[in-house]
């Protein structure tokens, strides 16, 4: 697939040194997959002025920018960039000829449909060379944040890399309904908000484990009687986030959290809510309820 610009973040992860530059500075490397030919020459030139990033490849003529506006922090077990202009990978593509089969063998482990991908613009950019999964308003369909899941057998990286708007600290992922009952279910990942609203419930993904006090306005606001986190209770670190959440959600609405004893499963195996069956969700909310 052609690349029409050169992503010079995705640069950053052959060269590390681009991260570090300062102003005036210039590098040179390989273009890896330069569309004139990969000759192994250095002839990327890479420019550091003032905040931003310019390229320019003298083999195929392509230029990139990075703008100098986006910052890193990890938070929640996510990767965070942070822009304040935000797009869509403009190489998202939704059709599966132009997809990679561990981008479809994903999907379809967990029973995402063609429809529900379509409906939720989960795609393909082969430029960032990941499952795109996109957050919008749910009002206004207004984008907050977008999330690059590695499938790809030699992507090391983190499994997830989320994009987000700058003034949107906490991007939560909302299900689309129609729901049964007045109960709000929240996740960690998109995947399983989507099973659990295809199972009938609310659902919103608070795209990590990290939940701020503005969401727990959102769901004062939202006037849910009953809030079940249920979350990947696989490790500690996951069940200090529940115990903080829980405490926070405790003043505004009843609140449980699935546990491990309340899926029938062992202590070691993984409980995020997209591995279960519609009905398997549905029975094991019904036990929270009563
Ligand atoms: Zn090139």
């Amino acid at each position: 697939m052609a690349r029409e610009y050169i992503n010079i973040k995705e640069l950053m992860e052959f060269n590390p040194d681009i991260r570090d530059m300062e102003d005036g500075n210039q590098l040179s490397m390989r273009h890896p997959q330069c569309p004139a030919g990969d000759d192994g020459r250095q002839v990327l030139f890479i420019k550091k002025a003032g905040a931003k990033h310019l390229a320019f490849c003298h083999h195929c003529s392509q230029k990139g920018i990075l703008t100098g506006e986006q910052t890193f922090i990890r938070r929640g077990g996510q990767n965070l960039l942070i822009e304040k202009d935000l797009h869509l990978p403009p190489d998202l593509t939704f059709n599966r000829s132009e997809q990679p089969v561990e981008h479809i063998a994903w999907l379809h482990q967990y029973g995402i449909t063609l429809k529900v991908q379509r409906e939720y613009e989960i795609g393909w950019s082969e430029n960032w060379g990941r499952t795109i999964l996109p957050v919008r308003e749910y009002k206004d369909g207004k984008l907050l944040a977008f999330q690059r899941r590695n499938v790809l057998r030699g992507d090391f990286g983190p499994k997830y890399l989320t994009t987000r708007l700058a003034h949107i600290k906490n991007p939560v992922f909302k299900a689309r309904g129609p729901h049964l009952g007045n109960a709000l279910v929240l996740t960690e990942d998109i995947l399983s908000a989507i099973k659990i609203n295809e199972a009938g419930h609310y659902a919103w993904s608070l795209l990590g484990t990290y939940m701020t006090n503005s969401v727990v306005d959102e769901i004062a606001l939202a006037g849910f009687d009953d809030v079940i986190i249920w979350l990947d209770d696989d490790n500690e670190a996951v069940r200090r986030s529940q115990k903080v959440m829980r405490r926070k959600i405790k003043q505004i609405a009843d609140v449980g959290v699935m546990r491990h004893g309340d899926l029938g499963i062992r202590e070691n195996d993984k409980s995020d809510p997209k591995i279960f069956t519609p009905n398997e969700i549905r029975t094991a909310i019904a036990g929270k309820l009563v």
